[in-house]
């Protein structure tokens, strides 16, 4: 009897950690201010116990710094046995940062697979745990490349459900793309520089260009290090001015004040949803304004971001749209707006048989 105790007891606290590189396939080549790039690396994480399997992923665009090998190198030091409980997720999550500084996509990996595993456990999705309406979720932008007249016509055909389009700008052709744009449709238009632009003068003068063109916003206009100089631009700018590469985690938030109006939170930057979460609120206790951003995902780190969603003014998170082998099926996009799923956890299934036939 004994012994037939001990026996379940082992089997119930079965415990499993794994990872695989997924190369995510974007459905078009995506360009943005300083690079092009047709696939982006990601690693897809598994927490396995008692029975419940927990995902999460890692997105890598190479400009973050992060790659497969450090994703990989990273993720075999996570040692997940040692504790006798999954339960606080609060303890864990800071252990792993600690293991090793940076390597944010890859802790963020772990903390969206304990954060699925805990609401699957628990039998809670994380915005109801959080207190938040799903209902309320801003729509989302759809994110709109630098391309030529006729590759814009053609990514613009595809965007035709969404309220609202992010053009990335910061190159010799802006003027040229949003005319071309705005050829096409008056949606609303949000703009990412994504730091290309080099000059503060300069940029004023197309931020006043672009207001009188039905543009809402404009991140990261110029680059992060000249904070001096988008001090001055926000004064003067007619649109808001949103950090997206100078904020990347909680410990830079104050260092914005005064320059930004607001930020954009990125999972893959902020090491997961526990610090997104914390970015958000103090965000808002420091007046600032915050969107709710993305890399190229699948809709594991979709999902788990749009737990959050509700409490974001603006949502940019229409990353798995842009790649075609999503592995996930969790929040869907219909008429522009996320629709999460009714289930615990963040909401998603794996469709694809990444682990093998034991593993899904
Ligand atoms: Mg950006």
């Amino acid at each position: 009897m004994v012994l037939k105790l001990s026996l379940s007891m082992s089997i119930l606290r079965q415990m499993s950690f794994r990872f695989i590189p997924y190369m995510l396939e974007l459905n078009r080549p995506f360009s943005i201010a300083g690079s092009t790039r047709s696939t982006t690396p990601a690693v897809i994480v598994q927490i396995e116990r008692d029975g419940t399997k927990g995902y999460g992923e890692a997105s890598m665009p190479p400009y973050l710094g992060e790659s497969l090998t450090t994703a990989e190198a990273f993720l075999s030091r996570v040692n997940l046995e040692q504790y006798e409980s999954l339960f606080p997720l609060e303890e864990i999550v800071r252990d792993i940062d600690a293991l090793a500084p940076e390597n944010n996509a890859a802790k963020a990996a772990v903390d969206i697979a304990l954060h699925d595993w805990a609401g699957k456990t628990m039998g809670y999705s994380w915005h109801s745990k959080w207190e938040l309406n799903a209902q309320t979720i801003p729509p989302t932008s759809y994110t709109i490349g630098m391309d030529s007249k006729q590759g814009l016509r053609e990514r613009l055909r595809g965007a035709g459900e969404f309220k609202i389009l992010k053009v990335k700008l910061g190159g010799t052709r802006d003027k040229e793309m949003i005319d071309t744009i705005r050829e096409m449709t008056d949606q609303i238009i949000r703009v990412d520089a994504n730091q290309g632009w080099r000059n503060k003068s300069d940029a004023l003068e197309i931020i006043h260009w672009l207001a009188q063109r039905g543009v809402e916003l404009v991140e990261q206009p110029l680059p992060k290090e000249q904070v001096d100089d988008i001090a001055w631009l926000r004064e003067r700018s007619p649109l808001p001015i949103i950090a997206d590469e100078a904020v990347r985690r909680l410990s830079d938030l104050r260092s914005a004040l005064g320059v930004y109006d607001g930020i954009n939170v990125k999972l893959m930057k902020c090491t997961g949803m526990m610090e997104a979460h914390r970015m958000i609120t103090t965000a808002r206790q420091l007046g600032m304004k915050v969107m709710l951003g993305c890399m190229t995902e699948t809709s594991c780190g979709i999902s788990a971001a749009a737990q959050l969603a509700p409490l974001a003014d603006w949502v940019d998170l229409d990353g798995a749209l842009l790649i075609k082998n999503d592995p996930f099926r969790g929040v869907e996009i219909v008429g522009g707006r996320l629709v999460t799923p009714d289930k615990p956890g963040i909401g998603v299934e794996p469709v694809v048989d990444m682990f093998g036939s034991s593993g899904n």
